[in-house]
């Protein structure tokens, strides 16, 4: 009798450490979820001391790679920089990598950068793939031809060729509201403007201040139509890390009231 309860003893122990142990595993799991991976983005940025941002290399206007300097410039740079001073007290803690508007969700998804600074539209879809924090840019989508075209707006693309950019919202976009315009992709936005130059199509479609950047680089090319979609940039951040998205809203927030977000825009964003 007194050996049966014994063991009856050792077996509840037993269960004891196995029940505690599954809840251990099961909080830990949890709070992983919510901090992301390595206890946080937030975190691991602070730990770093830098920022890594996806940025666009090709973009005139937002993010562009000045050969003589081999420095990116643009309206997503300086707002990335800015919102480095106001996270880690320092601009030059911002570090940049070159995105596609192809390659940036899985760059971001993979670790190779900290956030998206990129011309990038918050939609339904990608929500499902990243997090994105408040509007920081409002465009809208828009054609771009050569002047005289006979293209004027999107009604007459019938039968026409248009240039688009892999993984842009422009690409899925321009195929709803013209299924009769025969869509081109290309790799990225200098590729595209080279095959509308030489006659690879007839209109090239992206947001309006994009290509208000390609038109101010060659005035043989100009916006035509006007805007038919909404096209609000965030920055977006991989899934889970609530605490940087938090801390970049701030930064945008103190941006805006500083008065620095205008001073930004008013450098690079003069059609508006
Ligand atoms: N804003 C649009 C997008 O996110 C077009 C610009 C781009 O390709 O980055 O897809």
């Amino acid at each position: 009798m007194k050996k049966r309860k014994w063991f009856q003893l050792l077996l509840l122990s037993i269960i004891a450490v196995f029940v505690l142990a599954a809840c251990g595993g099961g909080s830990d799991e949890a709070s992983n979820e919510e901090s992301g991976e390595n206890g946080g983005k937030l975190e691991e940025i602070k730990k770093n001391d830098k920022i890594v941002f996806g940025v666009k290399n090709d973009t005139r206007l937002f993010g562009l790679k000045n050969p003589s300097t081999g420095e990116v410039e643009g309206f997503d740079i300086d707002i990335a920089k800015a919102l480095a001073k106001e996270i880690l007290g320092d601009e030059n803690k911002a570090e940049f990598k070159e995105v596609t508007s192809k390659t940036r969700m899985p760059l971001l998804n993979n670790g190779d950068i900290d956030a998206i600074v990129a011309t990038m539209t918050i939609t339904d879809e990608r929500k499902k793939e990243v997090d994105f924090t408040d509007v920081y840019f409002d465009a809208g989508q828009s054609l771009l031809v050569k002047k005289g075209s006979k293209v004027k707006s999107i009604e007459d693309l019938k039968g026409v060729k248009v240039l688009a950019v892999k993984g842009s919202t422009s690409a899925i976009n321009i195929r709803e509201k013209a299924p009769e315009a025969q869509v081109l992709e290309f790799e990225n936005y200098s590729e595209a403007f080279n095959a509308l130059k030489t006659g690879q199509g007839e209109a090239l479609t992206t947001d309006d201040a994009i290509l208000y950047g390609m038109a101010d680089e060659n005035p043989d090319y100009e916006l035509v139509g006007g805007t038919f979609t909404e096209e609000p940039y965030g920055i977006a951040v991989k899934k889970g890390n609530q605490d940087f998205v938090d801390e970049l809203n701030k930064a945008l927030k103190a941006l805006k009231d500083s008065g620095k977000y205008d001073e930004i825009k008013d450098k690079w964003i003069k059609q508006r």
